[in-house]
């Protein structure tokens, strides 16, 4: 049984250690005894027919802008994807162009493609350290954030989590990411999914729900993400 995992842009935006998400989904994958495909798109590449699980990454605003005009392009395959119901996982820089625009400090304004109703400013103020959160649907989420742009979630969007200790989205609110259908969007590297195991389940029982029609996997023991939780959990901001 094979899913096949959609990796957007991983030569311009995977930084901070976003590449581990997507060797979490592989390993748990066979650990539940599917079969992976990562298929990496990178500017100017053919888009899959149906990917499973879509995931992309954080970059600099440069990784940003160089991305972006090809973003533009898939975008409308992107939404329709969003709205079928397809699990994405989107990243800091990549969050951020999910939206509906990110304006830079040099007055630069990315349109983004608006599957999440929410916006970003540039700002002076560089928002960075570990980050504890809390989410409704998947408790404690931990991770690290590193991002000058401060986003705003619109009326359509929820909020991924609630800060506990760190910024989140932007310096006022405590919100953290955006929620769309089955596409979550947040700031948090790490990276995410290796400390956040409940999170790389959800997009892998929604992706084979999708697929297959049921997931009934094998218990995993999470001994080691445990682990690295709590060291991450009392690490100084
Ligand atoms: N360029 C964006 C910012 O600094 C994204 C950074 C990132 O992806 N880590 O806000």
């Amino acid at each position: 049984m094979i899913i096949t995992i959609l990796q957007l842009y991983p030569r311009d935006m995977n930084i901070y250690g976003d590449n581990g998400n997507v060797q979490v989904l592989r390993r748990r994958l066979e650990w539940y005894g599917y079969t992976p495909k990562v298929i990496e798109y990178n500017v100017g590449d053919t888009l899959p027919k149906q990917p499973d699980i879509i995931i992309g990454g954080g970059g600099q605003d440069s990784g940003q802008e160089k991305i972006h005009a090809d973003l533009l392009k898939i975008g409308p395959t992107l939404k329709q994807w969003a709205d079928d119901g397809v699990p994405m996982l989107m990243v800091c820089g990549l969050y951020q162009l999910f939206g509906h625009s990110f304006k830079t400090l040099n007055n630069l304004v990315l349109e983004g493609i608006s599957i999440l109703d929410v916006t970003t400013y540039g700002t002076n103020e560089r928002l960075i350290g570990n980050i504890v959160t809390q989410s409704d649907s998947f408790g404690e989420i931990i991770g690290y954030e590193n991002h000058s742009g401060q986003t705003f979630l619109g009326p359509n969007a929820q909020p991924f989590a609630i800060v506990v200790r760190g910024a989140g989205n932007n310096s006022k609110d405590g919100h953290e990411g955006a929620l769309y259908k089955n596409v979550i969007g947040t700031y948090l590297h790490g990276s995410i999914l290796p400390k956040n195991p409940k999170v790389a389940d959800f997009l892998i029982k929604t992706a084979a729900k999708r697929r297959y029609g049921s997931f009934s996997p094998d218990l995993i023991d999470d001994m080691f993400a445990d682990l690295a939780r709590q060291v991450a959990r009392e690490r100084p901001r």
